[in-house]
């Protein structure tokens, strides 16, 4: 047999509702699809929205009483122009109607549970309960089919660079991004357990030692973490790793696949990506994520109060931001942002606002210097109108405190701003000193230092650690982190050093990594990678605040999925199997 031709006809139809056009007037066409909506014409005829996955068009059909919303029918008619006056400019098929209908109902189906149209707002529970019907409308047609074009845009550009997908498996031990594993108890030998992946990472580096020297793959990950509107228990990435490159490789690489789909969904191929220091982007815009949609920077003011007579401003750190046209703010939603600040950990916020005579209007002002309100006006370059907001406090609390007052106050809508890429780098090593003493990564245990702080790394103690520079890396876009990536240590003797600083003994290395370290004694290239989160990417490109809504079948913010009962119980029988028994539920 031929193969066929590529077209949207089938056995059962000539067209896609959606595709027809004043071209096609005269012509005889067969459609399938739901009835969107029915409206009387006259005593016999009634107008029909016929519906499929291309769009609306209008059928007039003659004895359509028995058709109801969502029935399935298959409507054969000749396409005509609607008359005078009746053209729907809204719709794409809105010059033409398919006249002389007859309609053969393919399926009856009972009234849907909440409205089709986009306008009501139906409540989650229910269209995840009933998702299928929920996937029959524009929104998540155009939101699932934007999602193709990501992974085919992504597919398209990896491998045109000469990556190889390999595929890793899903039942593994446990791997170390840190979350909590999902976790499958093992039938064949009760009593063990494996873990699904948090991420194909250890796999990925021993393809690089099995001498696959550019590695992707379109990854399921699994993690147990609490879920917010960015957060689900599985996502998939664009996950990949190269051998012989450097940080900069990586970007090229990366920087292809993110412009190629952003390309194909938007039509614009974004301009170059910018990189920025984690050290700068904490300094001026408070987050490792920085948004930069939107200015109202932090400004540094340290030095200004060096020597300030008002107590609340002798600290470690000042800075402040200038919120444009703030000075309206009345007293209680100023004693808002205060609240804010104090519930994020702020001993304060002083706020100040600009009179036209560049004056500063405060409770606080008093306590300044003339020099130094000058210098608040000039540094934060204040016009009449504005508000400024200043913190006082440790250089990391004044950074996260003004940073996320900075998103709070001016951040723009999802779909608005346009695409702001940007990869920060030079992350530190370490994020904190646990109660043991010992630095926790920030990435994970595999990145390589910084090649200027390796000296550091053998002698620093306590909170010197945290000044360890790493090479890993983050891509962010309009403040959502997109994915993460890292130089590798690809020598067994460095890895060990980690382990051990990160409180990880000999025994708990080889019981948990030994694999990679065996790996690492018969030759690992140099290598790096990164992995960036579809999801997210998804959701920004086509202006969703939630990456459920770019998700065909989510969970919901509690971790269920309405529609299958998931997560739900095992009978006995299985669980004996397992060799499992229950523990009594608390609550
Ligand atoms: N495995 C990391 C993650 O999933 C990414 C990487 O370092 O390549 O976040």
């Amino acid at each position: 047999m031929n193969d066929q031709p590529l077209t949207d006809a089938t056995s059962m139809r000539s067209d896609l509702c959606g595709s027809l056009r004043i071209t096609d007037v005269g012509r005889e066409v067969v459609l399938c699809g739901w009835v969107n909506g029915r409206r009387e014409h006259s005593e016999h005829l009634a107008f029909i929205d016929l519906r499929d996955r291309s769009g609306l068009v209008q059928c007039v059909v003659d004895g359509a009483r028995d058709l109801r919303s969502e029935y399935v029918v298959r409507v054969t008619g000749t396409v005509q122009p609607r008359q005078e006056g009746t053209v729907n400019d809204e719709l794409e098929t809105g010059e033409i109607e398919v006249r002389d209908c007859t309609v053969e109902v393919l399926a009856e189906a009972e009234p849907p549970p909440f409205p089709m149209h986009e306008r009501t707002q139906v409540d989650e529970n229910l269209r995840l309960k009933h998702r299928y019907i929920d996937l029959r409308k524009p929104r998540m047609q155009r939101n699932l089919r934007t999602r193709a074009t990501v992974n085919s845009a992504i597919r398209r550009a990896m491998e045109s660079q000469g990556f190889v997908e390999i595929e890793t498996p899903m039942l593994i031990a446990s791997t170390p991004e840190g979350a909590r594993d999902f976790v499958v108890p093992s039938r064949l030998k009760p009593g063990s357990f494996y873990a699904l992946p948090q991420s194909p990472q250890l796999f990925k580096q021993l393809c690089m030692v099995g001498g696959f020297d550019r590695y992707y793959q379109i990854a399921r990950c699994l993690r147990d973490e609490d879920l917010r509107a960015d957060r689900q228990f599985e996502f998939m990435q664009l996950d990949a790793e190269a051998s012989f490159v450097t940080q900069e490789d990586v970007f090229t690489f990366i920087n292809a696949a993110i412009r190629a789909a952003a390309e194909a969904v938007t039509g614009e191929r974004p301009g170059e990506i910018p990189t920025m220091t984690w050290h700068e982007a904490m300094e001026r815009f408070g987050s490792d994520k920085p948004d930069l949609r939107f200015g109202m920077e932090l400004v540094e003011l340290t030095d200004l109060f060096s020597e300030t007579e008002f107590n609340a401003f002798k600290a470690d750190c000042i800075k402040g931001i200038r919120f444009e046209g703030g000075a309206e703010m009345g007293r209680n939603k100023l004693d808002g942002i205060t609240d804010d600040v104090k519930s994020w950990g702020g001993k304060g916020l002083v706020w100040m606002k600009v009179e036209e005579d560049l004056s500063l209007n405060s409770p606080v002002a008093k306590f300044c210097s003339e020099a130094e309100l000058a210098g608040l006006v000039e540094r934060l370059e204040a016009k009449p109108g504005d508000l400024l907001l200043l913190v006082a406090d440790a250089r990391r609390t004044v950074q996260m405190l003004l940073g996320r007052l900075r998103l709070q106050l001016g951040r723009p809508p999802v779909n608005e701003g346009g695409f702001n890429f940007l990869w920060v780098v030079d992350f530190p090593l370490f994020e904190e000193i646990d109660d043991a003493g010992n630095p926790t990564p920030l990435h994970h245990p595999f990145t390589m230092p910084h090649p200027d702080d390796v000296e550091l790394l053998m002698t620093a103690e306590g909170e010197a650690f945290l000044d360890i520079r790493s090479q890993a890396y983050d891509l962010v876009l309009n403040g959502w982190e997109l994915g993460s990536g890292s130089v590798r240590i690809h020598r067994g003797d460095i890895q060990q050093q980690i382990f051990s600083l990160l409180g990880i003994g000999p025994e708990e290395a080889q019981a948990k990594f030994g694999f990679l370290l065996d790996a690492f004694r018969f030759g690992a290239p140099p290598h790096a990678g990164f992995a960036f989160g579809i999801d997210r990417l998804t959701a920004l490109l086509a202006g969703e605040e939630n990456i459920r809504e770019v998700i065909a079948y989510p969970k919901t913010q509690s971790g269920a999925d309405p529609m299958t009962q998931a997560p739900s119980a095992i009978d006995d029988r299985h669980l004996d199997e397992l060799g499992l028994r229950l523990a009594p539920q608390t609550d």
